[in-house]
């Protein structure tokens, strides 16, 4: 296998995604892709594992609460602070407790542009946006603006990372090594073979 078909990323179906009964639905997307599934396992994550999670990336801060910051901006609502670190450790507080509210079933799926094509099918962070056709556009119906008011976490089914730097470090921090399961799946062939001279006798 070449280093590109060996992408990998870390998907998260949050407690919400496990109480709507959508497992089986979410993982069936992500299969049929042709991405291949090498590790899953279902946890209740601690605080402190979320906590972690979220700060693999040291950028995330400031990144979220400026996305915050415009959602209020866009709906004419008084934020509770200017700062965008501000608002993203109250996102940060809401995900701790969103996220450790009960199971969640943690996967990596390794391929080709993993990290994209998985970011793709997920579709983005608020429901009531998300592209019809993508994860968090069919199956479920939040808003930014709705969780602000309520003070908690946007519900949108779905952790997917969102760069190969990130699903490195994420990966580190759910699984072990040994977790990660080394195989070939025979779908693979046709996916990155470059003559495709196995098919006929
Ligand atoms: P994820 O990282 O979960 O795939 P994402 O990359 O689309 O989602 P981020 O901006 O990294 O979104 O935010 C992480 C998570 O924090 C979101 O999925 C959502 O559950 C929650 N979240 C983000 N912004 C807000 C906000 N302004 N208010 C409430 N919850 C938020
Ligand atoms: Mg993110």
């Amino acid at each position: 296998m070449v280093d590109i078909q060996k992408e990998k990323t870390l998907i998260i179906i949050k407690p919400d995604g496990v109480q709507r009964t959508l497992i089986g639905e979410i993982i069936k997307r992500y299969e049929k892709t042709g991405l291949k599934l090498i590790a899953m396992k279902m946890v209740i994550p601690t605080g402190e594992l979320v906590d972690k999670h979220y700060n693999v990336d040291p950028e995330w801060p400031q990144k979220v609460g400026t996305k915050a910051l415009a959602s209020y901006e866009r709906t004419g609502k008084t934020p509770p602070s200017t700062d965008p670190l501000v608002l993203a450790s109250n996102v940060l507080n809401g995900l701790i407790s969103y996220l450790s509210s009960g199971p969640v079933v943690v996967m990596v799926w390794q391929g080709m542009h993993a990290v994209g094509i998985v970011r793709k099918i997920t579709g983005s962070t608020e429901p009531l946006s998300s592209d019809v056709g993508t994860i968090r556009g069919d199956f479920t119906i939040d808003s930014y603006e709705v969780a602000d008011i309520a003070n908690r976490s946007v519900r949108n089914l779905i952790h997917a990372s969102s760069s190969t730097e990130e699903s490195e470090k994420e990966i580190a921090l759910w699984f072990r090594s040994e977790e990660l399961m080394n195989y070939r799946l025979f779908n693979e062939t046709v996916l990155y073979d470059t003559n495709l001279d196995c098919l006929l006798d």
